[in-house]
């Protein structure tokens, strides 16, 4: 059964996106990708000409330099680069930064990095998680103190995604360790000769090979008052809380996105693979195989194309995302382990996609809050 490609969310307009985005894939992404994973970054360049073709910042409005449209463009790109086993570019994490600016920046702050970032000139990182800190983000110990009516920014992030082609980070900090959780704020450090920024090394992953994962120092990091994220201390907390539905829909998405990936390549590959004198998608456990995946990839879509219409129209909880989250990349972890054991050995080699979606599965049930968290945010809202 070939993949039903319908979305309940799409329309004409954007079947005719979704054809840009593919053409952009095909041509400018999917050639250079053997050399990224190598390198561990796609490069400043394809984020430039991902800008210059309107494919960044697609739900952020046109008067802010984004593309007008709402999260079903945004959607189109995550899909299109997940079922092609594509990770490299993590237009994702841009879309939510710029969604923090968008969402809690002041004016200034919104005229001044949103339209750099849709044009691909600044990519977008955000530094919550420390070596000491991830789940627990009460625990982050990077301290903004008020200086000289600035800020002095000290402290270190890990496993920061775009951190080394980040041109701005926004940084998760104490602003007033007396206060726990009121005493967080939301720091904008653009990165370019910023004195006393580091980036460390681009982390060494068992998956997500071409995407930038780094360390970042901040040490006597000098910033305005004017960085202070919506201009009013101790709204960290409510800052980051308040996207969570659109961060965990992406994760559920691209979960979907790779399991009707992988079953396609499948597909292709047991139909024309030979054993016992027969193709081997005749085998009894074969058929049985794919005809599971076929089953919850259906239910997969439904649920998560509810997910998108309810975020489009404002009404997703968060509780309903984070099952998004939960149940796309538990699934998306069986499915894609069942999908390399029909390809047999080559299904363990780096050059077939689906070992990189393999290996690049396992981390989606770990970012974006951890499954377990989701499990706890999930039996709160009962
Ligand atoms: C590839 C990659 C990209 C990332 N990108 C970013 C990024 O862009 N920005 C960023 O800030 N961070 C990023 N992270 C960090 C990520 O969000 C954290 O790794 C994650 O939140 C878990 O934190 P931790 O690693 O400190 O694990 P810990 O919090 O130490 O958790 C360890 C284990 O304990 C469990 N646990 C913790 N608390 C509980 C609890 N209350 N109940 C039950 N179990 C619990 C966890 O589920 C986990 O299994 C990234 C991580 C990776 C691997």
């Amino acid at each position: 059964m070939p993949i039903d490609f319908r979305r309940s969310w799409s329309d004409e307009d954007l079947e005719l996106y979704r054809d840009n985005v593919v053409r952009f894939i095909e041509t400018e992404m999917l050639p250079h990708d053997e050399e990224a994973r190598r390198r561990g970054h796609v490069g400043h360049e394809i984020w430039r000409k991902a800008g210059a073709l309107g494919l960044l910042c697609a739900d952020i409005p046109e008067e802010f330099g984004g593309g007008g449209g709402d999260f079903r463009h945004e959607a189109v790109f995550y899909e299109e680069c997940a079922r092609r086993g594509l990770s490299g570019m993590s237009t994702s994490v841009h879309a939510i930064v710029a969604h923090y600016f968008l969402n809690h920046g002041t004016e200034e702050q919104k005229r001044n990095y949103l339209p750099r970032m849709a044009r691909g000139e600044l990519v977008g990182a955000i530094a919550m998680t420390e070596p000491g800190a991830g789940s627990d983000l009460q625990g982050v110990r990077t301290r903004a103190e008020k200086k000289d009516g600035g800020y002095l920014i000290n402290g270190s992030k890990t496993f920061i995604t775009n951190g080394f082609l980040a041109g701005v980070v926004l940084v998760v900090a104490k602003t007033d360790p007396s206060q726990g959780a009121k005493g967080t704020s939301i720091l904008i450090v653009e990165t370019g000769g910023c004195p006393g920024f580091r980036v460390g090394r681009v982390l060494d992953k068992i998956g997500m090979k071409a995407q930038d994962t780094s360390e970042l120092f901040f040490d006597d990091v000098r910033v305005g008052a004017d960085a202070l994220l919506g201009g009013v201390e101790g709204q960290g907390f409510f800052q980051l809380m308040g996207d969570l539905p659109y961060e965990r829909t992406i994760i559920g998405l691209s979960a979907q996105a790779t399991m009707e990936g992988a079953y396609q390549a499948t597909l292709d590959y047991v139909r024309d693979r030979k054993a016992f004198g027969k193709p081997i998608a005749e085998f009894q456990n074969t058929r049985f195989k794919l005809a599971e995946i076929a089953t919850q990839i259906k239910v997969g879509r439904a649920f998560i194309d509810r997910c998108v219409e309810d975020l489009v129209a404002g009404r997703l909880d968060t509780a309903t995302a984070s099952m998004a989250k939960l149940w796309g990349s538990e699934t998306q972890g069986r499915v894609v382990d069942e999908c390399l054991q029909l390809f047999g050995g080559y299904g363990f080699m780096s050059e077939y996609m689906v070992a990189r979606m393999y290996a690049d599965a396992r981390v989606q049930r770990i970012y974006g809050g951890t499954n377990e968290i989701m499990k706890e945010v999930i039996s709160r809202a009962l």
